[in-house]
């Protein structure tokens, strides 16, 4: 279909964006933020969404980036899916986020959609908030007024929707650094390659004398946001992880994580029913922490 007609500005530096945007807000026009458009041109050509312009962000490099800041990792908004998974600093230093990127998509989409388009599209169904989410990651905001940091835990409002207050610009995402005894991983259950995750968990685990020490875990497409799987996380506490992803009679692991869904409401939809989706929190759950915690 043929988007709804729209005006398209191109600011040549953030003031002149932050500038732009606050002037709509106040004379409360729909104006929208265009990155990678790999979410939002879909919605327009379907009509779901008929902004009466589009900000253009792609021609502010400063927006662009990977820098190790020591106790976390910055990651600008317009980095690419595909530049942060080739950057360095982002394997060594945040390897959750590099796990959970290496999942989205393909390489068309990874190489145009942006790691601030998935989190201020805020789609429980994208892999990145799960991530942000469990990792406490912080957002960093700009608007006409200044700059503003909002927690990952209130970043996420409802389906499709982020604590971005109109006339806002996200500009990066601060990633905590984890340090040494941390282990990730990021289990992606999908139909086929490529696809988005029918559930998914991204797991941090910090283990000490074979125990495990914490936990964190976020959920994709469980609700209306990502989740925190709290139940989990203190249930595994002090949990031997020799038992983690075995087989046997006794496994407290899988015990825990018995209450993987517990706060959930995950959706019904053409690929799965929400006591499906449940079942999966739970075994893929499982199965993060024992590759986590390895
Ligand atoms: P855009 O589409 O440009 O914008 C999305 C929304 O965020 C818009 O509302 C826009 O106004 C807002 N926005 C963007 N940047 C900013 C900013 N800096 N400040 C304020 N607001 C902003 N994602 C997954 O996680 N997993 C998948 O498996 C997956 N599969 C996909 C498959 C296909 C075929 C496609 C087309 C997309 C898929 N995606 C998937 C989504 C992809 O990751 C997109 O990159 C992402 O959702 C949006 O990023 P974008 O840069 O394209 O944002």
């Amino acid at each position: 279909m043929i988007p709804a007609p729209f005006d398209y500005v191109r600011p040549a530096s953030l003031d002149e964006a932050c500038q732009v945007l606050g002037e709509a807000a106040s004379s409360g026009d729909d104006v929208k933020v265009l990155a990678g458009g790999q979410s939002l041109l879909p919605l327009l050509r379907l009509r779901l969404a008929y902004p009466s312009a589009l900000v253009d962000l792609g021609r502010l490099p400063e927006l662009r980036g990977v820098e190790d800041r020591g106790d976390h990792v910055f990651i600008g908004a317009l980095t690419t899916h595909d530049e942060v998974l080739r950057s360095g600093v982002v394997r060594e230093r945040i390897p959750l986020v590099a796990l959970a990127t290496a999942t989205v998509a393909d390489p068309a989409v990874r190489h145009r959609g942006t790691f601030g388009g998935s989190m201020a599209h805020a789609d429980p169904a994208g892999d990145l908030p799960a991530v942000a989410l469990a990792l406490d990651c912080v957002f960093v905001v700009r608007s006409g007024e200044g700059e503003r940091e909002i927690p990952a835990a209130e970043f996420f409002v409802d389906y499709l929707e982020s604590a971005l207050e109109p006339g806002e610009v996200l500009i990066g995402v601060k990633v905590p650094a984890l340090g040494p005894g941390w282990g990730f991983h990021y289990e992606k259950f999908h139909r086929t390659a490529q696809a988005w995750a029918i559930v998914g968990v991204a797991a941090a685990v910090r283990r000490s004398n074979g125990t495990i020490e914490e936990a964190r875990i976020g959920l994709t497409n469980m609700g209306s946001t990502p989740v925190r799987a709290r139940a989990v996380e203190a249930a595994i506490r002090g949990v031997s992880i020799a038992a983690a992803g075995s087989n046997g009679a006794h496994d407290p692991v899988r015990d825990a994580c018995a209450g993987a869904d517990e706060g959930t409401s995950p959706p019904s939809d053409l690929h799965a029913q929400p006591d499906y989706r449940r079942h999966l929190a739970r075994v893929l759950t499982h199965r993060a922490i024992g590759v986590a915690g390895r």
